[in-house]
C-alpha cells in the first residue's frame, strides 16, 4: 500500500471520530458537543489500582477529551464506564484526610445552628462515603440516613452506626425515601454531583426527596478555580462535569430548585458551596453572595466560548514545566519519590509520561492501596514510612490540594534535608 493510501485512510478515519464526537450531546440540555475543553489523551480509570498479578496483563485505557457544550456552558466528559464499574469497591475512604474531616465536622456544627436542626429533623447525605461527615450530626442527636453505592464503604459507615442505604440516588430512590417517612429537612452533597451521570435524574431526586421547607447544600470543586490554576489533574473518568455558579445554577432550576446562597471555600483546590431551597420558599431570599459570584463568573468570560478555549494551552505549558524540572533532578541524580495516590495524582502520571523513570514510589496512608500499583503507570504504592527509610531528596506532592497539611506531617524530612515539589499550576519546588 502506498503512503499516499495509508494518508487518505487516516483521514477517512479520522473524519469518522469527528462525526462520532458531533454525535454526543449535553448531559444536561442535550445540545450536541461541538467544542473541545482540554485533550488529555488516553489514561485508565483513575481508581483502579492493579495488583502485582495484573501488571502483566492489558490494562484499559479511555480517553480523556473534555467538552464544553456551547448552549449551556457545562464542561463535560463522555461517559465511558458504567457508575457500577466506578463503584463497585470504590477505594477512596473519607476518613484518611484529617483536614477534610475537620472541614466535615465545621460544616455540621455551622448547618445544624443555620437550620435549627434537632432531634425531629433528618440529615440526608447523598454519597455518605464511610460515614465521615454524617458521625458528626449523630454526636449532636440528629437522625441521620446515607445514600452511598459503594457496598465497602457503606460498610464502614455502618459500624459507626451510620444507617446507609446502599444504592445509586435519583428520582425514583428519592419517592422510595419519601414512601418510607425519610423525606429530608437537610440534604448534603460532597464533591458527588461531578460523579453523576444523569444529571436531571438527581437533580429531580433532591427536589423530590426535600420537605418543603428544607435546604440542600451542594459542594463541588469551582470551575473558574480550575481554569484559573490549571487544575488539569482534577480531570477524570469518574468525573463526568464540571461546573460553574452560572451552569449549576441552570440545572437546579429546571427542577424547581432556587440557588439562594453560595460560599466560596478552600477544599479540593477551590470549591464552592451552593444552597438550594424550593421555589415557593420564599423565606429564604437570594442573597448578595450569589449575585456577586455570578457577576464575577460573567467578568471573567465564563459564558463565552473563547475563554474555554484558551484553557489546553496553559495545560500543556504546566506539563513542559513538570517535565523539565524532573529530568532536571533526575540528570543531576537525586531521587524522587511521589507523596499520595489521588485520583488527581493519576490523571497527572499518565497525561506527562511520568513513571518509575522519574518516581521511585509513592506512598500513601491508605492501607487498601499499599502493595498495589498506580493505574497505567505501575508505580509502586507503600506505606508513609517509606519515606523515612528511603530518604528521597525530593517528594512530589500529588494531592496538592493538602499540602499544607503533609509539609506539617513530614516535617522528619527536614533531617536530611528534603524539599518538596507541587506539580500545580505550575511545577515548582517549596522553599
Ligand atoms: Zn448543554
Amino acid at each position: 500500500m502506498s503512503n499516499t493510501m495509508e494518508l487518505e485512510e487516516a483521514e477517512a478515519t479520522a473524519d469518522q471520530t469527528k462525526t462520532i464526537l458531533a454525535t454526543a450531546h449535553c448531559r444536561f440540555c442535550r445540545a450536541p458537543l461541538r467544542h473541545t475543553f482540554v485533550d488529555l489523551g488516553m489514561s485508565p480509570l483513575c481508581e483502579s489500582f492493579l495488583t502485582v498479578d495484573q501488571l502483566n496483563i492489558m490494562e484499559p485505557f479511555y480517553p480523556l477529551h473534555v467538552k464544553v457544550c456551547d448552549e449551556c456552558f457545562l464542561v463535560q466528559l463522555d461517559q465511558y464506564v458504567s457508575k457500577e464499574h466506578i463503584f463497585t469497591e470504590y477505594a477512596y475512604f473519607s476518613s484518611y484526610s484529617d483536614s477534610w474531616l475537620k472541614h466535615a465536622s465545621n460544616y455540621v456544627d455551622m448547618i445544624s445552628e443555620r437550620l435549627g436542626l434537632g432531634a425531629k429533623s433528618l440529615a440526608v447525605e447523598l454519597a455518605s462515603n464511610d460515614g465521615y461527615l454524617l458521625q458528626y450530626f449523630l454526636k449532636k442527636g440528629i437522625p441521620v440516613l446515607g445514600v452511598e453505592p459503594a457496598v465497602n464503604v457503606a460498610k464502614c459507615a455502618e459500624e459507626k452506626g451510620v444507617t446507609t442505604l446502599v444504592k445509586f440516588f435519583g428520582c425514583q430512590t428519592a419517592r422510595e425515601m419519601v414512601a418510607n417517612g425519610q423525606a429530608a429537612d437537610l440534604v448534603v452533597g460532597n464533591n458527588v454531583l461531578a460523579q453523576v451521570p444523569d444529571l436531571n435524574d438527581f437533580a429531580g431526586g433532591i427536589q423530590i426527596v426535600l420537605k418543603p421547607g428544607g435546604v440542600a447544600t451542594l459542594e463541588f470543586p469551582h470551575l473558574s478555580r480550575l481554569m484559573e490554576e490549571n487544575q488539569y489533574d482534577t480531570i477524570y473518568h469518574e468525573h463526568f462535569s464540571y461546573f460553574s455558579l452560572i451552569t449549576v445554577e441552570k440545572i437546579f432550576a429546571a427542577h424547581g430548585l432556587v440557588l439562594f446562597d453560595v460560599d466560596e471555600i478552600p477544599t479540593h483546590g477551590g470549591s464552592i458551596r451552593i444552597y438550594l431551597r424550593h421555589l415557593n420558599d420564599t423565606s429564604k431570599p437570594v442573597k448578595p453572595s450569589v449575585v456577586n459570584l455570578r457577576q464575577r463568573e460573567l467578568a471573567a468570560g465564563l459564558d463565552r466560548m473563547e475563554t474555554y478555549a484558551n484553557f489546553a494551552e496553559q495545560v500543556i505549558d504546566s506539563k513542559h514545566k513538570l517535565l523539565e524540572l524532573l529530568i532536571r533532578l533526575r540528570r543531576e541524580g537525586k531521587r524522587v519519590a511521589g507523596y499520595g495516590a489521588p485520583g488527581k495524582g493519576n490523571t497527572l502520571l499518565n497525561y506527562c509520561g511520568i513513571r518509575k523513570d522519574f518516581l521511585d514510589f509513592t506512598v500513601d496512608r491508605n492501607p487498601y492501596k499499599h502493595g498495589r500499583f498506580l493505574p497505567g503507570t505501575h508505580i509502586p504504592i507503600f506505606p508513609v514510612e517509606r519515606i523515612r527509610e528511603r530518604r528521597p531528596e525530593y517528594i512530589l506532592i500529588l494531592p496538592w490540594n493538602l499540602k499544607d497539611e503533609i509539609v506539617s506531617q513530614l516535617g522528619y524530612v527536614r533531617e536530611w534535608g528534603a524539599k518538596f515539589i507541587v506539580p500545580i499550576p505550575m511545577a515548582r519546588i517549596l522553599d
